[in-house]
């Protein structure tokens, strides 16, 4: 797959964000493991907080039709570039794959690939929890 085209999947997503408050659309496609591409927008509501991001949005859709192995997440917003996941989509994202390649745009357009490692530098994980109960790792699944 060209690195092209899951930019032009969250550019595509981004066009149905919902976002009347902010007013700033983001858009995000998920690459997985058999080849399907889960697009994510961003979903605001009245009551801010429960605002969800393009990202989470499109991890969300995999995960619930059972697919978890993430390959790649591209992430667009017009209005920003590059428009990084934030925190807590690094967060999410890091569950399921801590070497989760983000490409982003950068100013003039061009892909521009960060590996989730390098933007969320010390996560926190699975690990830290140091219960018998938490065994999972990255990736697994109960
Ligand atoms: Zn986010």
């Amino acid at each position: 797959m060209e690195i092209s085209e899951p930019v032009e999947a969250a550019r595509d997503a981004a066009r149905r964000a919902y976002v009347p408050y902010s007013r700033f659309p983001v858009g995000a496609a998920l690459l997985t493991g058999d080849g399907r591409v889960f697009q994510g927008v961003n979903v605001e509501n009245a009551s801010y907080g429960l605002t969800i991001c393009a990202e989470r949005t499109a991890a969300v859709k995999a995960v619930s039709e059972g697919v978890r192995d993430f390959r790649a997440v591209a992430v667009v917003a017009e209005r920003a570039a590059p428009c990084p996941p934030c925190g807590a989509c690094l967060q999410f994202l890091l569950e399921f794959n801590p070497r989760l390649p983000v490409i982003l745009e950068d100013a003039a357009g061009r892909p521009l690939v960060r590996s989730l490692e390098e933007l969320l530098a010390v996560p926190f994980g699975a690990g830290h929890l140091g219960t018998a109960g938490a065994a999972a790792k990255p990736g697994d699944g109960a």
